[in-house]
Order: C-alpha cells, then sequence, then structure tokens
C-alpha cells in the first residue's frame, strides 16, 4: 500500500509541522503527474503498513500531523483501518490528498471524524477530465465529494492545478463557479514542465512542452 514516507514536512499540512505518508498507485493517469513514479506504477516494491505504523509511533514525539498522499490513497481498502489507528490509537490530526472519485470512503472517513482536513483536487472542467487525467474518470463522482465535505464538519480545501498545454481558461471559471462563498479554494500552477505518456512497453516517455 505505502510507497514512502517523510519524517518532516512544514507544507503539507495547514498550521501543522506535519510527516507525511505516500501511497503506491493511482485510478487516473495525469500526463503531468508529477508523483508519476509511485502513481504510474502498482509493482514498485512496497512497504508494510506494520513498517510505517512504527514508524508513525516513533514521529508521534515530534510531530502532530500527518498527511497521507500518493498515488491515490482512497484506492486502498486498507486505508480506513489504518487511519483509525493513526487518529485514535496514535492522536495524529489528519490531513488526507485525494481526486474525490471514493466518495463513499471519504463520507465513511468524515462521518466516523477520522480526517480533520481533506484537500480534493478538482482537475478540470467536467468535459476536459479525460485529457487532463489521461482516464475516463466519473465527474460526478468527484461532486459527490465535494457534497460530502461541504456537508461534514471538517476543514477542506478545494485546488485545482493549471498544466500549461492541457488546461484551458475554460477549467479556471468553472473551477470558480462551482466554489461557495467562503470555500477555501487554491489554483497552482504545474511545476513540471514535462508531461508524460506511458509507452507499449509500460515506459513513461517524458514530452517537452512549452509554458505559455
Ligand atoms: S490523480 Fe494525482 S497522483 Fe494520480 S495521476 Fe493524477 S496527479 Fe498523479
Amino acid at each position: 500500500m505505502f510507497a514512502g514516507i517523510r519524517s518532516f514536512s512544514f507544507v503539507d499540512v495547514p498550521d501543522f509541522v506535519s510527516a507525511v505518508l505516500f501511497t503506491q498507485g493511482c485510478n487516473m493517469r495525469c500526463p503531468w503527474c508529477h508523483n508519476h513514479s509511485i502513481a504510474y506504477s502498482d509493482t514498485k516494491e512496497q512497504i508494510s503498513i506494520e513498517y510505517i505504523l512504527k514508524q508513525a509511533e516513533f514521529l508521534r514525539k515530534r510531530v502532530d500531523a500527518i498527511c497521507i498522499t500518493g498515488g491515490e490513497p482512497t484506492i486502498h481498502k486498507e486505508l480506513t483501518a489504518v487511519i483509525e489507528h493513526l487518529k485514535n490509537t496514535l492522536k495524529y490530526y489528519i490531513k488526507l490528498d485525494t481526486n474525490g472519485t471514493n466518495p463513499q470512503m471519504i463520507s465513511e472517513l468524515t462521518h466516523e471524524n477520522l480526517i480533520d482536513y481533506c484537500a480534493l483536487e478538482i482537475k478540470a472542467a467536467p468535459e476536459n477530465y479525460q485529457k487532463l487525467t489521461g482516464s475516463p474518470a466519473d465527474f460526478s463522482r468527484v461532486l459527490q465529494t465535494v457534497d460530502t465535505l461541504r456537508k461534514s464538519s471538517i476543514e477542506y480545501e478545494l485546488r485545482m492545478t493549471y498544466v500549461p498545454g492541457l488546461s484551458s481558461k475554460h477549467d479556471i471559471f468553472f473551477f470558480k463557479q462551482l466554489l461557495e462563498e467562503k470555500e477555501r479554494a487554491y489554483i497552482t500552477i504545474a511545476q513540471s514542465t514535462d508531461i508524460y505518456t506511458v509507452s507499449p512497453m509500460k515506459e513513461l516517455i517524458p514530452k517537452r512542452f512549452i509554458l505559455r
């Protein structure tokens, strides 16, 4: 399930110094993915849940929060049990990053008070989702997650990454229209100037493109 752990981060959880857990694999294939080495691969050697929980226990003396990111964390059915341990036994503040395609799991996590903060990335306007995600994503599931977060009592943010060469002004306009008053939201620009395609041999081929 896990691809890595970072002991300290000052930027991943608002107002906290945190540890960061990276989960392996993703149900999307965003051609601009900044974590493609772990998101695109399900076969890379994985770190055991037991090891991650031991490290989390050790780090608890030093940090109060954990960010769980990926890849896409919610593709792993073990996620709920892992978070339950981090939250209820180790008493961590939990932030979860998600692409919003598993509204059932987000609903369960919020109802059980297992996460404190959720960052949901809206990739594009619905008609551009396939282009930005490289996959036939069901946008209605993402909207269900938005709805779940709005009805929950946890803190959350909606964000969009503007990818030069792939995103359009229409995506930004759609994102602004989606937002409710005073909702926390961010638009960032993709830091990588590479987009990737997967070759028939499963190799990643970087394709340079020019920032407009
Ligand atoms: S959803 Fe996130 S982790 Fe998955 S491929 Fe897209 S950018 Fe990468």
